[in-house]
């Protein structure tokens, strides 16, 4: 059975919810290993409860392996909507043969003995921060899809999302919507940020002239600002992933210089760059009204504001990216770059 892997549930459903007659094409997304089962039901206890338990929003999970029996059982009894299991293709998650496998040991070596950088010696998570910069959009669970929402495993969601965040996307003609945005690491990414402009000097047509530049750059490209949406909460149009030919070149030169393997370049920075550059600024969306918490980084609303108290929210707003960790966050930035004056492109 699947109930060792349930805890108890925190909160209570107290308010019936109208039912819904409106909904985007759109489902939720989760890549994960069959060892994240129980830390993937919770993620989905949380959606569901605070989200999706009258919405009925589908799940598509991916996996570099088979999902197991129970994976697949104990997923699916979470939710009332429809699961789908998908397998990524190989050449789509390993590293491509044409990285120099001495030179990326001798890296991620390297970068192991430099304290406190994650996943430094981990060749899976290169894997999947490739996989997630240039492969997701392009799974065949995916393709009648026009909206993605990406969960994780062990994941909160800590007041009620009272209206539909797809929806808002649809209505409101948003690409990438994101909660928190923190500043990656410099040991990741030594060289990204000229890898990338190297590729915006080359094709500056594909630069928006409307993008959200300051958000990753202060000086007109010269420095990066080190600034990411934080990708584990992400809801995104696929469209835009699918059908940007500036956004899958620019992958394409990163994986050609072979980042993604010889330094541990993140899907985290590689988004934000890419969203920062290729979009009209105004298509980027901050969902501040949406608590979430991933590995004690968290977005709550003040409790001195009627938002809590609505939202029955569960989190503790000292902790917030607002107001901890707030040497952190990059909405500074994000602010900054949406202050920008537009240039008129009529
Ligand atoms: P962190 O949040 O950056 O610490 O990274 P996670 O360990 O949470 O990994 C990010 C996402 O990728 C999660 O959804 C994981 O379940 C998934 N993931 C990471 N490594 C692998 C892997 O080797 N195989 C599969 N199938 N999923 C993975
Ligand atoms: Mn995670």
């Amino acid at each position: 059975s699947c109930s060792n892997l349930f805890e108890p549930s925190s909160f209570q459903h107290s308010t019936p919810r109208p039912t819904y007659s409106r909904k985007a094409n759109a489902t939720f997304l989760t890549l994960a290993r069959n060892s994240d089962l129980a830390g993937v039901i919770h993620s989905m206890k949380q959606v569901e409860g605070r989200f999706n338990r009258d919405r009925h929003y589908p799940w598509v999970f991916l996996n570099d392996e088979p999902f197991t029996e129970e994976f697949i059982r104990c997923t699916s009894a979470v939710t009332s909507a429809k699961t789908h299991y998908g397998q990524i293709p190989r050449d789509q998650w390993v590293q491509p043969d044409f990285i120099d496998e001495d030179r990326a040991t001798k890296a991620r070596k390297a970068l192991s003995k430099i304290r406190g950088v994650f996943y430094a010696d981990s060749v899976s998570y290169r894997n999947m921060c490739r996989f997630y910069s240039g492969f997701f959009y392009r799974q065949p669970l995916l393709q009648d899809f026009k909206y993605y929402w990406r969960v994780e495993p062990d994941i909160n969601y800590r007041c009620e999302i009272e209206y539909d965040p797809f929806l808002y996307m649809e209505d409101n003609n948003k690409a990438y919507g994101f909660t928190i945005s923190v500043p990656e690491q410099k040991e990741t990414t030594p060289t990204l940020w000229d890898t990338s402009m190297e590729f915006f000097n080359q094709n500056p047509q594909y630069l928006h002239p409307n993008n959200a530049m300051r958000f990753a750059s202060k000086d007109e490209g010269k420095t990066w600002t080190r600034c990411t949406y934080w990708t584990n909460f992400e809801i995104g149009d696929l469209d835009f992933f699918r059908g940007s030919e500036g956004y899958n070149k620019y992958f394409e030169h990163l994986e050609t210089a072979g980042g993604f393997y010889y330094e541990r370049w993140g899907d985290a920075p590689m988004h934000g760059i890419a969203i920062s550059l290729l979009l009209d600024r105004e298509r980027i969306h901050h969902f501040d009204d949406i608590a979430y918490e991933h590995t004690g980084w968290e977005q709550c609303p003040d409790p001195l504001t009627p938002a809590y108290e609505r939202g029955r929210c569960s989190c503790d707003y000292g902790n917030s990216m607002a107001v901890k960790w707030k040497r952190y966050s990059c909405q500074a930035d994000f602010d900054a770059a949406l202050a920008v004056p537009r240039i008129n492109t009529e």
